[in-house]
């Protein structure tokens, strides 16, 4: 199948032939028809799968046979972070590049001024994250009343970080009369709820997770000591000769830490997380891409959304609390059906974690050790789970309204 066979408009068919796609990915195909028939559409499809080409190509066909004189918005798309809005923004930017149609872009961390100046001088498209669009809104920048399109991407993710009231104020001002589109990762009660609220009879698709992202990752499971993780990870590096590699740990001062320690071992390295400022974040980012850093630590919220073309490499330093966030950091690498390793380091007492991975993608990831990281036997055996993380573990249960203690008792009957 070929994108000709949807009818989209010469400019956009030019634009994708620019960009090297040969054909529709399978959320692509399935959602791009159902937009152009003016459906609502609720799509599960994480990042990594081509979902802004699904939802960004159908609505530029529908403005582009449609051109209306003024410098309205017609279409709003909210995204969770700042990297998300600016990936969205310029894959607008990239199809939209044989027509006059317009995309502007708003998020916070930095200043007002050059996005007010970009919405004035007339947008047809705005990405933008919740918080600064009601900035915006506020100060009588953006009217959202000729809206045609509403897509709210990684929903999951902007619920997660605790939108909704920002996007119930934002639903307030959004025509009843319009298209809404809704793509996450998950589809949770919350989500479902969401969803009944602001979508009109939409159409469901669903692209399974395991088919993007554990399809084509490899996906390795390091048993090593806690204290040695560091030490891996710049051994695997260097002897490897890897050149761009994205680390993933729990915590900002971990993130930092580690970068911090690579560095003296002689792997350049830096961090990106949600304490730094946005220029830190892009010049690290601009760093890792053109190869000027070879690694590069993050949190989940702060590499949500990052699109590293070629990346081959992701490490786990430690695995997340949630678990579909491991669906999202492995879906960093093997993007749009190129191959990619994802490596997770697992310590005494993270084990519970990754049964919870291993319960969502209904597989067991066998567990290796690396010749001479082998985990010290000693601390295998005595070593004890500190009770904090228990705690955790059931509060984060608790979040997400599981049960408690599944992966505990599973683990204790392995012991
Ligand atoms: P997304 O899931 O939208 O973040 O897209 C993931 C990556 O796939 C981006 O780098 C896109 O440029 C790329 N991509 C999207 N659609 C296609 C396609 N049909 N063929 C090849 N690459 C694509």
């Amino acid at each position: 199948m070929s994108f000709t066979s949807f009818n989209l408009h010469s400019a956009l068919l030019q634009a994708l032939s620019d960009k090297g796609y040969q054909q529709p990915t399978p959320v692509q195909r399935q959602a791009i028809p159902l937009i152009l028939q003016q459906q609502d559409v609720m799509a599960r499809a994480q990042t990594g799968t081509g979902k802004t080409a699904a939802f960004a190509l159908p609505i530029l066909d529908r403005l582009l046979n449609s051109p209306v004189q003024s410098t309205e918005l017609r279409a709003l798309v909210l995204t969770p972070t700042r990297e998300l809005a600016q990936q969205v923004q310029q894959s607008f930017v990239a199809y939209a590049r044989h027509s006059s149609v317009k995309s502007a872009i708003a998020y916070g961390g930095v200043s007002l001024n050059p996005q007010i100046e970009a919405l004035k001088a007339g947008a047809d498209i705005l990405v933008a994250t919740p918080g600064r669009l009601l900035d915006l809104m506020e100060k009588g920048v953006v009217q959202l009343d000729k809206l045609a399109f509403l897509v709210l991407d990684e929903a999951d993710r902007m619920l997660d970080m605790g939108f909704i009231n920002d996007i119930n104020r934002i639903m307030r001002k959004v025509p009843a009369q319009r298209q809404t589109l809704l793509f996450s990762a998950t589809f949770d009660n919350n989500l479902l709820a969401l969803s009944n609220k602001l979508l009109n009879d939409p159409k469901r698709i669903e692209i399974d997770a395991q088919n993007t992202a554990a399809s084509q990752v490899e996906q390795i499971i390091y048993n090593v000591d806690a204290d040695r993780k560091r030490e891996l990870i710049s051994y695997l590096i260097g002897s490897k000769n890897w050149q761009q590699v994205l680390i993933f740990t729990r915590t900002k001062i971990a993130a930092d830490a580690l970068a911090k320690e690579m560095c003296k071992d002689g792997v350049k390295t830096q961090s990106i997380h949600g304490d730094k400022s946005q220029g830190a974040r892009e010049k690290a980012l601009a760093d890792f891409k053109s190869g000027k850093v070879r690694a590069l630590t993050a949190t989940d919220v702060a590499a949500r959304g990052l699109d590293i073309s070629e990346l081959k490499y992701v490490i786990n330093y430690e695995l997340p609390y949630i678990a579909e966030d491991y669906i999202h950091r492995i879906g960093r690498t093997g993007r749009a059906g190129s191959s990619g390793t994802a490596i997770s380091l697992l310590s005494v007492g993270e084990e519970w974690l990754l049964e919870e991975i291993e319960t969502l993608l209904n597989t067991r990831l066998p567990q290796q050790w690396l010749a001479g990281y082998e985990p010290d036997a000693s601390k295998t055996t005595k070593g004890k789970r500190p009770d904090s993380k228990a705690a955790l573990k059931n509060r984060m249960k608790k979040q997400l309204g599981l049960k408690n203690g599944s992966a505990k008792s599973k683990q204790r009957k392995r012991r």
